[in-house]
């Protein structure tokens, strides 16, 4: 049986294909291409990232098709519904990648706080003479310890944000729309552990008390779960992280917010429009960009490939 990774898959995942008798093809087909291939080849399971797009037509135009596996969560490039309406199952790996994303944004908390972005785009070059202008400009950084952090969306990568938070002697406060309390463990290099219980509250207390708001949310049907009225609630200087959507926050909403000095910075790993973010965005020098890279990791992309191909390996010789 044919497998196409479209968007690439780690060596763990090949090596456990191959291992159970599958072919595994690498190569990059371009969108318009992909049915095409699929046919000719006749490919039986279909893997993606987000790059590559799975809707209706493609489906349609498959029947060879059997799975459609995404490496990673979110599902928005396939048309999930209507694949499980022909018979297709469909396969994600959503736990593989929390802790790298996590990690992104306590990348983006630090540089944050201690301005790394900004100085990094104004470190002096030889001969230069505004080092001690710029030791100046960027030494009022702040401490993450002490601080409260608000996880909006308290799912697992939210509850993994949560955990570090807790290592370094945050406060948290999260907010979700279905999820009450979560059980937080905190495992030590030395095996031992402690064990702790958080409920979750409104969102109008988390904006209203936290230093620092991180979002862990799905794409949303409709609207923004920040814009203008959540800005106006939050305490004046509150730095925010988006490593979740592009589309959950209102960009406009943002730059204005940014530029009043409501917000002392944004750190964004999704945007409204990718792969390329907003001028305004792009340029504005309290904004720290990555290009959509929580997932992209050494690690996650390991686990990403071996829980695929396990799923796989079940769903299709048993
Ligand atoms: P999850 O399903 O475990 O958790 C999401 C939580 O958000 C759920 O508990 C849900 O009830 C809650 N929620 C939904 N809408 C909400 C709202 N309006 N207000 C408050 N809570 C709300 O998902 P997860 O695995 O934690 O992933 C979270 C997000 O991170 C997803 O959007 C996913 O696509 C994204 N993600 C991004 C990257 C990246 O590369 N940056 C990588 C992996 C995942």
């Amino acid at each position: 049986m044919k497998i196409l990774a479209n968007d690439g898959i780690s060596k763990s995942g090949i090596a456990l294909l191959e291992n159970a008798g599958f072919e595994v093809i690498t190569t990059k087909v371009a969108q318009e291409q992909v049915a095409n291939f699929i046919n000719n080849n006749q490919i039986a399971v279909l893997l993606v990232r987000s790059a590559t797009k799975v809707r209706k037509e493609l489906i349609d135009a498959c029947p060879s098709l059997k799975i459609i596996g995404r490496g990673g969560v979110g599902m928005d490039n396939i048309d999930v519904d209507y694949a499980i309406s022909k018979d297709i199952q469909v396969i994600n790996t959503p736990a593989s990648s929390s802790n790298s994303v996590a990690e992104l944004v306590f990348a983006h908390l630090f540089s944050g706080v201690r301005f790394l972005n900004d100085s990094n785009r104004n470190m002096p070059l030889e001969g230069d003479t505004k080092f001690d202008q710029l030791k100046k400009a960027y030494a009022n950084g702040i401490e993450l310890r002490g601080k409260t952090l608000g996880i909006i969306g308290f799912g697992r990568i939210g509850q993994a944000v949560a955990k570090m938070a807790l290592g370094l002697g945050m406060k948290v406060i999260a907010s979700d729309t279905f999820v009450g309390k979560a059980t937080i463990t905190l495992e030590f290099y030395n095996h031992q552990s402690i064990v702790l219980e958080i409920e979750t509250e409104p969102m109008e207390d988390l904006l209203k008390h936290s230093d620092f708001i991180t979002l862990h949310v799905p794409a949303q049907k409709e609207g923004y779960v920040i814009g203008k009225n959540e800005f106006d609630v939050m305490k004046d200087g509150v730095g925010i992280v988006n490593c979740s959507r592009g589309g959950v926050i209102d960009e406009v909403a943002l730059i204005e917010a940014l530029d009043r000095k409501k917000v002392f910075f944004a750190g964004l790993d999704v945007f409204e429009n990718e792969p390329t973010p907003a001028v305004q965005v792009l340029m504005h020098p309290q904004v720290s960009l990555s290009p959509h890279i929580g997932a992209a990791t050494v690690e996650a992309q390991d686990r990403i490939g071996t829980e695929l191909a396990e799923q796989i390996i079940s769903l299709l010789q048993h």
